[in-house]
């Protein structure tokens, strides 16, 4: 079965083709500005250079138009026909309480994306908007919806619960949600696979640090707390993300400087994180050239980053009763050895003690915990596009 992942930002587009057979990709890419001037897709066929193609594309159906262009593509593609396709699996951010796994998309469906819009306001348009496109291109296919909150829709509620006033969250739904699902569910039954142990059997922390960053506690399987809140904003400190702030500095901030709700948000999401203490960048390669040529903030923030991270690990551990793998992934988890290892220093009472010859890897799958050591260290990167299209053939197949 060959099977199309979509992933719809505001102005972008990122797609796969998967043979599900051997579960390999055919071919993958981006578009990029999306109804903005000097819009282009980007299309790589296996293991070849990337193809840019130049175009206006005003909307999301003519990115997808063009997508099935260059897949059907005489020379470089790889399908004789758009029919080809036999399903569809759309990433989803937000499915509130509604979904805790992947469902085939119908009308109730969509009516349940419309109604989280107010939950994630960024994320859920463009989803939605990437379905319908689809939807009408491929009208006698099955599209699927893999949402980023699903996994974690077993948290129980002393973890999902904001000690606000219950009616808040009875009224509007303020409640913790988590992201990043379908990544800390990849990388937790890759973990249990590379250990030949049963996911049941294991109590696993995962961290997913790229821009957007997150720590799961997986027990036996399932999210039992996860570190992004309402919105990914809570938890740990990101590339332009403060993560966990005392909320009364918020309002602190608002009378001192005079801001609009609105502005605050920004300055939360946007102005924070490694970047609004290092002044440098939000890229951790670029903190670390900063840092070795001597800059003391961005090797405050990078201290920071790990030091947030290390004290989820112990959280979770707490919270789980104890721990037997830690998980890296995304970006920087699957890239930086030294952040991985600065991670881990201080946890040696938890039983974790990587080495470091086997932590000099990147981008592949590694245990690079030292030998005895009582808990596993792995590196796992990421596949959230396997993911949804596994997903999807599950559904499809029924
Ligand atoms: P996103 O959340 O946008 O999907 P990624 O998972 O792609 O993010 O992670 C992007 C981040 O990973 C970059 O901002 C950078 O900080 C970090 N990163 C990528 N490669 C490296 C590397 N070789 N060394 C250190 N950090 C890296």
């Amino acid at each position: 079965m060959k099977v199309l992942v979509i992933n719809c930002g505001s102005s972008s587009l990122k797609y796969q083709v998967f043979d599900m057979q051997t579960e390999t990709v055919l071919a993958k890419g981006n578009v990029e500005r999306i109804g903005i001037d000097g819009a282009f897709l980007k299309y790589r066929r296996g293991d070849e250079d990337t193809i840019t193609v130049e175009a206006e594309i005003p909307n999301h159906e003519v990115a997808i138009q063009l997508v099935f262009a260059a897949l059907t593509n005489e020379s470089y593609g790889v399908l004789k026909s758009a029919a080809e396709i036999e399903a569809v699996g759309h990433r989803v951010v937000h499915a509130g309480e509604k979904y805790a796994s992947s469902v085939v998309i119908d009308d109730d469906v969509m009516a349940a994306l419309r109604e989280c819009i107010e939950l994630a306001p960024l994320h859920n348009p463009p989803n939605i908007v990437g379905i319908e496109a689809a939807q009408k291109l491929m009208p006698n296919v099955k599209h699927v919806a893999v949402f980023d909150t699903a996994f974690h829709q077993t948290m129980p509620d002393y973890a999902y619960m904001y000690a606000l006033p219950y009616e808040l969250y009875e009224q509007y739904r303020v409640r913790r949600y988590g992201f990043h699902g379908t990544s800390h569910k990849y990388v937790a039954e890759r973990a249990a696979a590379i250990l030949g142990r049963p996911l049941s059997e294991l109590k696993i922390i995962t961290c997913h640090l790229g821009n957007g960053a997150s720590v799961t506690a997986v027990n036996c399987g399932k999210s039992v707390d996860t570190s992004m809140g309402f919105t990914p904003l809570e938890g740990l400190i990101m590339g332009t993300r403060s993560g966990d702030v005392d909320p009364a500095v918020i309002t602190f901030i608002q009378d001192k400087e005079g801001l609009a709700s609105e502005q605050v948000n920004n300055l939360l999401n946007k102005q924070s994180g490694v970047f609004g203490v290092s002044g440098v960048s939000s890229d951790f390669r670029s903190l670390e050239e900063a840092s070795e040529a001597g800059n003391k903030r961005a090797a405050l923030a990078m201290e920071m980053f790990a030091y947030r991270v290390r004290k989820y690990i112990g959280a979770y551990a707490a919270a789980m009763g104890g721990v037997d793998a830690i998980v890296f992934t995304a970006g920087l988890g699957e890239n930086s050895p030294s952040m991985r290892q600065n991670i881990c220093a201080g946890l040696e009472f938890l039983g974790v003690k990587p080495d470091a010859e086997k932590n000099n890897a990147r981008g592949k799958e590694v245990d690079f915990s030292a030998n005895g050591a009582k808990v596993h260290t792995l590196l796992v990167p990421t596949n959230e596009e396997l993911m949804i299209a596994r997903d999807t053939v599950a559904l499809v197949q029924g």
